[in-house]
């Protein structure tokens, strides 16, 4: 789903990412990582930095937020295990890179973002590139989305100091959810299972990433 014309050597440091970021790293999902070398990640990044879009780092947005590293979005990925057939809710869009990935390998995605502007512009790309089989909603993402639950996987891409209920709530009975779990300057990427109602928690990697941010709900920042 690519819409976009793009130079050879983009096209070589796309490659190079996935060769020397992904695959030498132990990244094996053969799905993923075509999806990683489809997408134009340059489209998403601010126009003064898309020289940095391939590199080993996570790269700044707009009102003080980052694209993950491309090995952090890999990761969250595989860890996901994503099925064509699937419905995946997304929980801080920012630039869409992560949304564009999960509109190639999930059948559905429902993705929420609070800073409008980011929430639209993300949209706005989207568009442009082809997709049709997403949603941006902008509101605060940790209430989730009933309309459309439950959901077989839910991707957290903001930091909370606790996994918010509500989004455990729309997971379906053995869904998937990949979430940073701990306070702001360190935390750990877990994979929650949902088991007979039950959480099954694993930790998979320290990270940092930007603060999940609510308004209401107790607990959260
Ligand atoms: N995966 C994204 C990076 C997201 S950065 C990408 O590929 O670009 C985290 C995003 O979560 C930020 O845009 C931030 O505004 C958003 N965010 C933080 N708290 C939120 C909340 N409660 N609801 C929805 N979005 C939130």
């Amino acid at each position: 789903m690519s819409l976009v014309s793009e130079p050879d050597y983009v096209l070589n440091q796309r490659r190079r990412m996935i060769d020397d970021q992904l695959r030498s790293r132990g990244i094996r999902d053969e799905r993923i990582l075509s999806a990683m070398a489809h997408v134009p990640r340059t489209e998403f990044v601010p126009p003064g930095l898309r020289d940095q879009a391939y590199e080993d780092h996570p790269i700044p947005l707009p009102k003080g937020q980052t694209i993950s590293q491309p090995f952090i979005v890999a990761l969250m990925l595989q860890a996901i295990a994503p099925q064509p057939s699937e419905v995946v809710l997304e929980i801080g869009t920012g630039s869409g890179y992560l949304t564009a990935l999960l509109a190639e390998l999930f059948n559905r995605v429902y993705s929420i973002e609070r800073h409008l502007e980011l929430a639209a512009s993300a949209e706005h790309i989207l568009v442009q590139l082809g997709y049709t089989n997403f949603e941006i909603i902008s509101g605060d993402g940790t209430h989730g989305l009933p309309a459309h639950a439950p959901y077989d996987a839910i991707m957290v891409s903001a930091a909370a100091p606790q996994i918010p209920p509500a989004l455990f709530v729309q997971l379906r009975e053995g869904g998937r959810m990949i979430i940073p779990v701990g306070p702001s300057q360190a935390q750990q990427l877990q994979r929650v299972e949902k088991k007979e109602g039950l959480r099954l928690v694993e930790s998979l990697e320290g990270c940092r990433f930007v603060p999940l941010v609510s308004d209401s709900e107790p607990g959260l920042i």
